[in-house]
């Protein structure tokens, strides 16, 4: 019998250690469940999507303006957005093999999914990370590491405000990491109990909420353009009455189809003025709005789009992954590849080093880029291809009599030859954010 071919993902997950972009966390002690680290090339992705979204988000609008807040925020915030009374998962335990489900991913009827066995009736289980502040643990010293990023942008609603001078509707964008301790992480890095969300909360006159959803679903829809996602693996789905959170009025998510299936990679939410309201009341600090132009004064509704840098980091993973018959490719937008340019010396002598070198050091100062002069030059193709490298560079003996290089294109792998004073200009708009 042969051998059973590995998965997708088995493969991804190969790839992403060998190469260098995802590894488990704490390794040699034997890992810790559902933490990993990026490496040298994940970090650069990772990076890279993040300066995507922060640019289409923060940069190329007036109307958005961007924060950093702290992870550890004062408990009350966490009463007031009802996270410590209902930011929770129902728990079951299979009472044979012990494994444990939430109970809204399964159907409990059924028995448990591994084995068959008797399940534990469901508990409610809150999904924030407890910890205390200060040398004495008792319940007064309690404070959680941050379930989601929004809850300091509605802090810091006026604050904003206030000190740019922004009228609405405007909004705040926000990247930095949450923590959940959910029940089932899994499927490599789609779901784990850190991870780092890219959320922005537009805030809007009530009764042009409506409106403002229907712009960003749209918007978010057609990012993933940029970030070089297939139309195809891509869908809506709307939330029925029965998903919806506490908070909102309507939600879609953005779904991403994952080798284990269609999953979320986005959700855009209507949360009306439920957030900030709740802050009035907890605070007691008046949150509303002076609207100068109609002379009132009311609590904006929001409209959220929220996602994950390490999920959108495997579904571009996913998504660019190819295999030909002679190579392994990773079909990364160019601007998103963790290395955007290789250099090769055709061999290693006649000069040729010296020159790829200085070509090297002059690209090092704008873009991450990678030397190479071991093994033949098709093979240092290969492993480019394997990590994305959008372009290789190579110098050979024409180089020595005309000063042109050859840049390979990754995807048509085609070579043309340009000058090698022109190989900025070449690559400076095609691979830049
Ligand atoms: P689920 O119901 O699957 O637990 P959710 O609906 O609670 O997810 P949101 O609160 O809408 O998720 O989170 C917004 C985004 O944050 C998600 O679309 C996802 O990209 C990211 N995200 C949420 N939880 C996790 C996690 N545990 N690991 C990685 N990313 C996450």
């Amino acid at each position: 019998m042969g051998k059973k071919e590995p998965s997708l993902m088995d493969k991804l997950v190969s790839l992403s250690k060998r190469r260098g972009f995802i590894f488990q966390s704490s390794e040699i002690y034997g890992g810790i469940n559902s933490c990993y680290d990026y490496g040298p090339l994940g970090v650069e992705l990772k990076n890279n999507i993040k300066m995507l979204w922060w640019k289409s988000m923060v940069y190329e609008r007036s109307d958005i303006e961007g924060i950093d807040a702290s992870i550890l925020m004062h408990p009350r915030v966490w009463e007031a957005s009802g996270h410590v009374e209902g930011f929770t998962d129902p728990l079951v335990d299979c009472k044979v093999c012990k494994m444990r489900f939430r109970a809204d991913q399964i159907d409990t009827e059924k028995g448990c999914p591994n084995c068959g066995g008797e399940l534990t009736e469901p508990r409610m289980f809150n999904l924030m990370f407890k910890t205390f502040m200060g040398p004495v643990e008792d319940e007064a010293h309690v404070v959680y590491l941050r379930p989601e990023t929004a809850q300091g942008i509605y802090v810091n609603f006026h604050n904003v405000r206030e000190s740019t001078r922004k009228k609405l509707p405007f909004g705040i964008a926000q990247i930095g990491k949450a923590f959940r301790n959910e029940i089932t992480p899994g499927n490599f890095i789609f779901r784990t109990r850190e991870f780092e969300q890219m959320e922005m909360q537009y805030f809007v006159k009530p009764g042009t909420d409506e409106e403002w959803f229907e712009y960003w679903k749209e918007q978010r829809f057609q990012w993933y353009e940029r970030l070089g996602i297939r139309r195809e693996n891509l869908r809506f789905h709307q939330h029925g009455e029965d998903e919806l959170a506490h908070y909102a009025k309507a939600a879609f998510d953005i779904e991403y189809q994952f080798p284990f299936g269609w999953s979320e990679i986005e959700g855009i939410h209507n949360r009306t003025d439920f957030d900030l309201s709740r802050h009035q009341q907890y605070s007691g600090k008046d949150l509303r709005y002076y609207d100068q132009e109609s002379g009132e004064k009311y609590v904006p509704y929001v409209v959220e789009t929220s996602t994950g840098v390490d999920r959108l980091l495997l579904t571009t993973l996913v998504d660019a992954y190819t295999e030909e018959p002679e190579r392994v490719v990773l079909k990364f937008k160019p601007y998103l590849a963790p290395i955007k340019a290789a250099i090769f010396p055709l061999v290693k002598r006649d000069g040729m080093p010296e020159i790829a070198h200085k070509i090297e050091e002059d690209l090092r100062k704008h873009f991450k880029v990678f030397y190479d002069e071991s093994g033949s030059v098709g093979r240092r193709y290969r492993r480019q291809d394997e990590v994305g490298t959008p372009y290789c560079i190579t110098v050979d003996s024409q180089t020595l009599e005309d000063g042109t290089v050859t840049i390979r294109d990754r995807d048509t792998m085609q070579q043309e030859r340009i000058s090698k004073d022109k190989i900025y200009e070449f690559l400076k708009d095609r691979v830049t954010i």
